[in-house]
């Protein structure tokens, strides 16, 4: 790749994120789901070696760089089969929303923990009578005396049974206008009120989604992050982030399929030559490379944007990088699991269960639909049908 796309600097975290990633590989993530437990060697290890807050600034213990270096992290790691999908959360969400708009205090209690791994933060918007429409959650705050009560519910969190906190949006109700308005509150999962129920996914990952229940969660006026009255602009400054980095996730589970497929098809032969050699095989796995050199293109572009300063940008880049990724990597995956034949589908190779898995980046954490619907709209100028 051209230096003017990727730094010698980015080149070289890329490559000492890889030998990481592979000294862990598939098989240690194998491990830990059968085990039931989060990769916490792999996080500590990651941790310690700065790369979980290469984007968080140098002063609060990160590397002072951007999401354009915390992508590439992620995307290495999944490259080489050991993904670490609360980087989507804990730096690239929490750690950013805070580093923006949280206030010294905030910055000095979360960051550095977030930044060498010793803290997790989880994130939570979406609600179960809500969905993609988040316009329509109704976790609500509401004062009482200088704290806050908060009560609601959400679904589908990831990583709350490691988190020290979870960021939660919610909305406080407009004084003026009693319009409900987004907000952000960081929640601490032992506070009175606050349930969790892990949800039973069919998916063969480290990381449980889990069921929140606030039932007026009591939190001091220090919970809340950022300003009360730009609740939207800074859910945005997060969610970019979230976008970028699900297609990061997405592309690294797509390059590690595709690897799996290519050193099969190399070596395999029933005929006279290896099955790679049939262009029914080989060109299914060339378009499966270029579509995922082509997202990762946009996730770039989409990460250069955001880091500087451009988040209308990005929005539009992030989306497009996010469904490019999504696509290309549940193509990546399906074709591979077929190059494997019945292979494709034994515990031994490994593949099978990623056919699952990789439909979570066309699902999370905006769907495929929404942002087809937020392209004709935003981008093309096409009226709306909901
Ligand atoms: C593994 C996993 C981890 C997750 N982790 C988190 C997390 O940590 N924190 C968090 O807050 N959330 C998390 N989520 C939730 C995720 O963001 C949501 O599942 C996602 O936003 C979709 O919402 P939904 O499941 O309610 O689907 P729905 O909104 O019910 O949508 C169902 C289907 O209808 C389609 N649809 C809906 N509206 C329209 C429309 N207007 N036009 C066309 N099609 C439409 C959608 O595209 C989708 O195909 C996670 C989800 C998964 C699967």
């Amino acid at each position: 790749m051209s230096p003017v796309i990727e730094t010698e600097e980015h080149k070289a975290l890329r490559a000492a994120v890889s030998a990481l990633g592979k000294r862990y590989g598939r098989d240690y993530i194998a491990r830990t789901v059968a085990e039931g437990r989060h990769p916490a060697e792999l996080w500590a290890e990651a941790g310690k070696l700065g790369y979980l807050g290469v984007n968080l600034p140098e002063e609060y213990g990160g590397g002072g760089g951007g999401v354009a270096e915390l992508c590439l992290v992620l995307e290495e790691l999944g490259a080489a089969g050991a993904p670490l999908l609360m980087l989507v959360v804990s730096p690239a969400i929490c750690g950013t929303v805070i580093a923006r708009f949280g206030t010294e205090e905030q910055k000095r209690a979360w960051l550095p923990g977030i930044a060498d791994g010793t803290r997790t933060m989880a994130f939570a918007i979406t609600e179960p009578d809500a969905g993609s429409n988040s316009h329509r959650i109704t976790t609500t705050a509401r004062r009482d005396g200088d704290d806050w009560l908060l009560t609601g519910r959400k679904v589908f969190i990831s990583g709350v049974d490691i988190a020290d906190a979870v960021l939660v949006v919610g909305r406080t109700e407009d004084a003026r206008t009693g319009r409900l308005k987004p907000c952000l509150f960081i929640v601490p999962p032992d506070a009175e009120g606050f349930g969790r129920r892990p949800i039973d996914m069919e998916l063969n990952a480290a990381e449980k989604q889990f069921e929140l229940t606030l039932d007026d969660v009591r939190l001091p006026a220090d919970a809340l992050v950022g300003d009360e009255d730009a609740g939207l602009l800074q859910l945005f400054a997060g969610l970019n982030p979230e976008r970028i980095m699900t297609a990061a996730f997405a592309i690294g589970m797509g390059r590690y399929a595709l690897e799996r497929a290519l050193e099969y098809a190399r070596e395999r032969s029933v005929w006279k030559t290896p099955i790679g050699a049939h262009q029914a095989i080989a060109h299914p796995l060339a378009q499966a490379h270029i579509d995922l050199e082509l997202a990762r293109l946009m996730m770039q572009k989409a990460a250069h944007l955001y880091d500087a300063g451009d988040d209308i940008g990005a929005g539009e880049a992030a989306n497009m990088a996010k469904y490019a990724a999504g696509e290309a990597c549940v193509k990546a995956v399906d074709q591979a699991v077929h190059t494997l034949g019945g292979n494709g589908l034994t515990r031994e190779f490994g593949l099978a269960s990623l056919i699952t898995a990789s439909r979570v980046a066309r699902i999370a954490p905006v769907s495929r639909e929404m942002i087809l619907n937020y392209v004709s709209h935003q981008s093309l100028g096409l009226p709306k049908s909901y």
